[in-house]
C-alpha cells in the first residue's frame, strides 16, 4: 500500500508534468509563432505573395527549406471537405497533394464513418517559410487535417476562422488520449491516410500514436508511418513523397520498417522530451532569421515569376471544369477501390 503522502506527491508531480506537457505542446506547436514576420525575411516575403506562379508544378528544396512553383489551390468546398482559416491563404499545394486530400475525404466518407475532412494549412501560394505555425509545409507536399469531422452544413467564412480546435488529449492526465473524445472513426481516418503509397509520414501527438499502437487491430503495415511529434493533438499532418520526376525536390528517407510502437515511442513518455532547461543553463541561441538567400537559389526565381491571373484559374479541377485536359498536368492517383468495409484498409 502506498502511503497517502507519497501517493499525493506522486499525483501532484504527475499533474505538474501534465501541466508542463500542456505548455510544451503549445510551445511545440507554436515553435515558429511570431506576431508579425521580420521585414525582409523569407517568411515576410513569401507570406506577402498572394498568387502562385504559372507553369507546371515544381517543389524546390526540402519540406522545411524550400519553395513551390505552379501551385494549385484546394477548392474551398467539396462534397466531402471544407478548407479552414481561409484568410491565411495556405490552401496551395502540389496537384498530387490536393488530389490526395480530395481522395482521402471521399474514401473516409465512404468507408470509415468520417463524414468529411476539415483541411487546415497546406502551403502558401509559392510555398516558402511561414511566419507562424509551421517549420515545414514549404514545398506543397505537407497538409494539416483536423481531427474534427466536417459538419453536415457549409461553414461560413467567419466560422472557418473561429471554429476552435478540439484536443484529443485529457488535459488532466499525462499525455493521454481522452476516451470521451477519441473514436474508432478517427483511428480509421488516420490509417486510411497512411494507406496511400505516396504518403510517407503522418505526424500525430505521441498520445495518439500510443492509442493507435494499443488499439489498432487491422493491418499494421502502415502504422509505422504515424510519427509521434509535439502538438498535433487536434489535427494530423500528412506528408507525401517527392512526386516522381521532381528534380530539385529533396526527398526524406522512408520511415524505418515496423509499427514504431516500441522504444522510440516510449521515449516520449519519459521526462526527457519535456524537460525544462536547467536553471542557470545558457539559453539556446535564437536561430538566425531565414532569408531568401538561405533557400535554394531557384526560390528567388520563383518569387520573380509572373502570377496566374486569379486564384480561381489555379484552383484544382478548374481546368477540368473548363473542359481542358487537366490530367496532363494534374496527375490524380488511381481511384479508390470498391466496397471495402470500414477498418479494412486496402493495401495499394
Ligand atoms: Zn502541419
Amino acid at each position: 500500500m502506498i502511503p497517502l503522502l507519497v501517493r499525493t506527491l506522486n499525483s501532484l508531480s504527475k499533474f505538474a508534468l501534465a501541466v508542463t506537457i500542456g505548455a510544451g505542446l503549445v510551445s511545440g506547436e507554436a515553435a515558429a509563432q511570431q506576431a508579425t514576420p521580420t521585414p525582409g525575411s523569407a517568411k515576410a516575403i513569401f507570406g506577402a505573395v498572394t498568387l502562385p506562379t504559372q507553369g507546371p508544378p515544381k517543389s524546390i528544396g526540402f519540406y522545411a527549406k524550400g519553395c513551390l512553383s505552379g501551385a494549385v489551390a484546394l477548392p474551398t468546398d467539396g462534397p466531402t471537405w471544407q478548407a479552414m482559416r481561409l484568410s491565411r491563404n495556405r490552401r496551395w499545394g502540389r496537384p498530387e497533394m490536393i488530389a490526395l486530400l480530395e481522395r482521402l475525404s471521399r474514401d473516409a466518407a465512404k468507408y470509415d464513418g468520417w463524414p468529411g475532412i476539415l483541411v487546415g494549412d497546406i502551403s502558401q501560394p509559392r510555398g516558402g517559410p511561414m511566419f507562424n505555425g509551421h517549420a515545414s509545409h514549404q514545398i506543397g507536399l505537407d497538409a494539416d487535417v483536423w481531427l474534427t469531422p466536417m459538419p453536415a452544413r457549409t461553414l461560413t467564412t467567419a466560422e472557418r476562422e473561429s471554429l476552435p480546435f478540439t484536443t484529443m488529449l485529457d488535459k488532466n492526465k499525462f499525455l493521454t488520449v481522452d476516451d470521451k473524445v477519441w473514436t474508432a472513426s478517427r483511428a480509421r481516418l488516420l490509417m486510411r491516410a497512411a494507406s496511400y503509397p505516396e504518403v510517407e509520414r503522418i505526424f500525430v501527438n505521441p498520445a495518439i500514436k500510443k492509442k493507435m499502437c494499443e488499439t489498432w487491430t487491422g493491418d499494421r503495415t502502415n502504422l509505422g508511418k504515424l510519427r509521434p511529434e509535439y502538438g498535433h493533438d487536434s489535427h494530423f499532418h500528412i506528408r507525401i513523397r517527392c512526386p516522381a520526376g521532381s528534380i530539385g525536390c529533396k526527398p526524406q528517407p522512408a520511415v524505418a520498417a515496423g509499427d514504431g510502437c516500441g522504444k522510440p515511442l516510449a521515449w516520449w513518455f519519459t521526462p526527457e522530451p519535456w524537460a525544462k532547461p536547467k536553471p542557470g543553463a545558457k539559453p539556446p541561441a535564437k536561430p538566425r532569421e531565414v532569408m531568401v538567400s538561405d533557400l535554394p537559389k531557384a526560390c528567388q526565381t520563383v518569387l520573380d515569376e509572373p502570377p496566374v491571373t486569379s486564384a480561381a484559374v489555379a484552383t484544382f479541377g478548374a481546368k477540368a471544369a473548363a473542359g481542358t485536359a487537366a490530367t496532363s498536368t494534374m496527375p490524380v492517383s488511381s481511384a479508390g477501390t470498391g466496397s471495402t468495409p470500414p477498418g479494412d484498409i486496402p493495401q495499394q
